[in-house]
């Protein structure tokens, strides 16, 4: 797929981002540049080309198919090297209490420059090393207390020292704290609303913090199910005011309408799934992307998969906009809450962003 069959708005969004040589970007596409035949990684350090002279791909094979070579300053043709030491070395992390961590030692381990490491570590997973050990630590810490250890055990198996420290950190990466977490929710107090929308019943549940659960369907009492079965332990009790603003945005979006105001959310999520339901919140209203395009994004080529069952276990519905993730041959694949549903809700969203051009 060379530029001209590219959307106008994402080659823009290509073009911003090839100016910024923003590393996010780096695996997204591939920037060829007309008048040396050669292609780069968008965050390239060498000298930017005149935006006539740039033509962007999706992959650096179409870039190469168009007889581009590669750059040798950026290397965009080693990327996948690139994710096999990452993958290396987030097995040292994973099993690393070291505190700090001391990259150079992982480094080392794996044969590789510490600088080296790092830049994979940027292009792979948007992560910095010390974020990526932090999101594999809250994940084996997560783990443990699935399996029913006790907090202060985890802590110390994690590698943490101080308890004060994790519930820090849980507040901003968990969204909730350990101790809600465990068996289901146990401690955390959700309040839900559920109200009439054009297309059926909404579901809204919510903690102080920001909204957990967005559910559709047509019968009050099943989504009020799910939401238990959701969060077994957690205290669960019908909202009588406090949450009409969140409830009459949401509403609106799952009519097809666009945002209007942000939506703090309070999730449980893996850091993976974090990333990807990031990702997707980056799709613009009235687009759609494919599970391969989204884990590109993230930076996992390979895990379309991954990145379908982290869409299906979004437990946000339309805030985090799971409904517009499609399959590679255009066909609308699985939708929780109903195919019909993820279709209506695409055509009124494709309906109102074409009126807004
Ligand atoms: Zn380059």
């Amino acid at each position: 797929m060379d530029t001209t069959n590219l959307n106008p708005r994402v080659v823009d969004q290509y073009w911003r981002a090839t100016i910024a040589r923003d590393p996010r970007s780096d695996g997204v596409f591939f920037l060829g540049v007309r008048s040396t035949h050669i292609y780069c990684r968008p965050s390239c350090p060498a000298r930017r080309p005149l935006r006539r002279n740039v033509e962007f791909f999706q992959t650096q094979r179409e870039a190469e198919q168009h007889g581009f070579r590669p750059c040798l300053r950026c290397k965009p043709n080693e990327i996948s090297s690139a994710a096999a030491l990452v993958q290396k070395a987030a097995a040292v992390l994973a099993e690393s209490d070291e505190e700090p961590l001391r990259l150079a030692g992982v480094a080392q381990q794996l044969r590789t420059s510490t600088s080296r490491l790092r830049r994979a570590f940027v292009q792979v997973t948007g992560l910095s090393p010390r974020d990526l050990a932090e999101a594999l630590r809250l994940n084996r810490f997560k783990k443990l207390l699935r399996q029913g250890r006790k907090i202060t055990d985890a802590l110390y198996e994690t590698g943490y020292g101080s308890s004060s420290r994790v519930y820090e950190r849980s507040n901003a990466q968990l969204g909730m704290t350990p101790a809600t977490y465990q068996k289901g929710g146990k401690g955390m107090k959700l309040r839900y609303a559920v109200t009439d929308a054009k297309r059926g019943k909404v579901l809204v549940a919510a903690t102080e913090r920001g909204v957990s659960a967005v559910y559709l369907g047509n019968s009050e009492a099943k989504l009020v199910l799910e939401l238990r079965e959701e969060y077994p332990q957690a205290g669960i009790a019908a909202a009588r005011n406090g949450l009409e603003k969140w409830v009459r945005e949401i509403v609106s979006r799952t009519e097809g309408n666009p945002p209007r105001q942000e939506l703090p959310l309070d999730l449980v999520a893996t850091a993976f799934q974090r990333r990807v339901w990031q990702e997707l919140q980056r799709i613009p209203f009235g687009k759609t992307r494919t599970y391969a395009q989204v884990a590109r994004a993230v930076g996992k080529p390979s895990a379309s998969r991954a990145v379908a069952r982290a869409c299906a276990t979004n437990p946000v519905s339309v805030v985090v906009p799971c409904h517009r993730v499609v399959r590679e041959d255009g066909h609308l694949a699985g939708y929780r809450w109903g195919i019909d549903r993820k279709e209506q809700l695409l055509k009124a969203e494709k309906a109102e962003a074409g009126a807004a051009i």
